[in-house]
């Protein structure tokens, strides 16, 4: 049985920090952790946090982040399309996803949430790499079965048969790896698509993951083609909202939508780094609070610069201003409770998979409170200080 003593830091509900000084976090056989103990006199001055989880990132853009182009519909033809178009040859996919997910557990995060490109072998193998680096993996084949630009055209036949293949090899093994079918987003698939991405999530109890309400000139399209008032009542129309559908962006959202979202519970992910980056809008913190929505963050690389947990809660406050502990609240427990995984992951409570993250206390910061502590974490890049990280009780780093 391993133990590790510190302080503990975790935040059990939004904007709530609970700090326990000199305390022993004892982790069982089997990886969960089994007390949490006052330490006998001082415990090394280390922070102890629940690991990040990343809900929602593109590990097949890691090397185009940083490209400036806007908007969101130039960006993509110009600085993404051609990139994903590469990942038709799987040993270059295996070459940049182990890259991207070795990079992520470094920074501190267990758990990744991320898009592949339409390859199926591509999608394989990131999957294969996060299998042999012990990560928490939810991922899929993009799918794009209409307008899709050259050299990532599909049929809609294809596309759901590879889909539907890798979800019954994939999803739920170790029980860390899980399958997500992933509609790029309404512009480029079809409603029949859609419709049976619904009914194959169904059948595999797996994830759907799309892009919601991210630009203007994305929505004006989606109207113009579709008629449909909104986002959200388009994605609703297909049965795809609900408590296993990830959304990212949810930024021009009407007070409708959002309740829409609440009443379905569907899963929103907030990517602040690429919406400042591809100037998106601001994502309506007031909003999802008043009707009582909750989220989780994601990096969105390659729009978000940086896989880095920190320098994606700086953004965050940048278009919105919330605490530190709101922040790390979403980027932990608030991102677990999206994928449903909140009784097994993000606190450091007895029961719960020891994900953790070990950071050098700063010694600047000696003699600072650690609400001081963390939100100069956020500001002045806290990933430097990250020293372990442990995904079910194993040191991965
Ligand atoms: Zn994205």
């Amino acid at each position: 049985m391993a133990t590790l003593a510190g302080h503990l830091v975790d935040f059990p509900a939004p904007g709530t920090l609970r700090h326990r000084p000199d305390t022993v976090l004892r982790i069982d056989a089997a990886g969960r952790i089994e007390a949490v103990e006052p330490h006998d006199g001082p415990a090394p001055r280390r922070l102890i946090l629940p690991a990040f989880l990343d809900l929602h990132t593109h590990w097949p853009q890691w090397r185009v982040r940083g490209r400036a182009v806007i908007p969101l519909l130039r960006w993509l033809d110009q600085v993404i399309y051609p990139e994903e178009r590469r990942f038709r040859n799987p040993s270059e996919a295996r070459r940049v996803a182990r890259a991207f997910l070795q990079e992520a557990l470094r920074l501190g995060i267990t758990t990744v949430v991320s898009y592949a490109t339409i390859h199926a072998r591509a999608t394989e193998v990131a999957f294969e790499e996060a299998e042999a680096l012990g990560l928490r993996f939810v991922s899929g084949k993009m799918m794009m079965d209409a307008f899709a630009p050259p050299g990532l055209e599909e049929s809609t036949d294809a596309s759901l048969a590879e889909s539907e293949d890798l979800a019954r090899r994939w999803h739920g093994k170790h029980g860390r790896l899980f399958y997500a079918f992933s509609p790029r987003f309404a512009l480029t698939v079809t409603p029949d698509l859609l419709q049976e991405v619904v009914r194959l999530a169904r059948r595999y109890d797996a994830y759907i993951q799309t892009h919601m309400a991210e630009s203007p000139d994305e929505i004006q399209t989606l109207r113009e083609r579709t008629g449909a008032t909104s986002y959200a009542a388009y994605y609703h129309r297909a049965s795809l909202l609900g408590p296993r559908t990830l959304l990212g962006h949810c930024i021009h959202l009407s007070e409708q939508d959002a309740e829409l979202l609440r009443r379905t519970e569907s899963r929103v992910v907030h990517n602040p780094s690429a919406n400042l980056f591809l100037h998106s809008g601001r994502f309506p913190v007031e909003l999802l609070d008043r009707v009582g929505l909750d989220f989780g963050l994601g990096s969105d690389v390659g729009a978000g610069p940086s896989l880095s947990p920190f320098e994606v809660m700086r953004d965050a406050f940048y278009l919105n201003p919330l605490s530190p502990a709101r922040l790390f609240y979403h980027a932990t427990l608030g991102a677990a409770r999206m994928l449903g995984w909140d009784r097994d992951l993000g606190t450091l409570e007895p029961g719960k998979w020891a994900d953790l993250v070990v950071l050098e206390w700063p010694p600047d910061l000696h003699d600072e409170p650690v609400e001081t502590v963390l939100s100069v974490l956020i500001f002045t890049g806290g990933h430097q200080w990250v020293r372990e990280v442990y995904r079910g009780g194993e040191r991965l780093v």
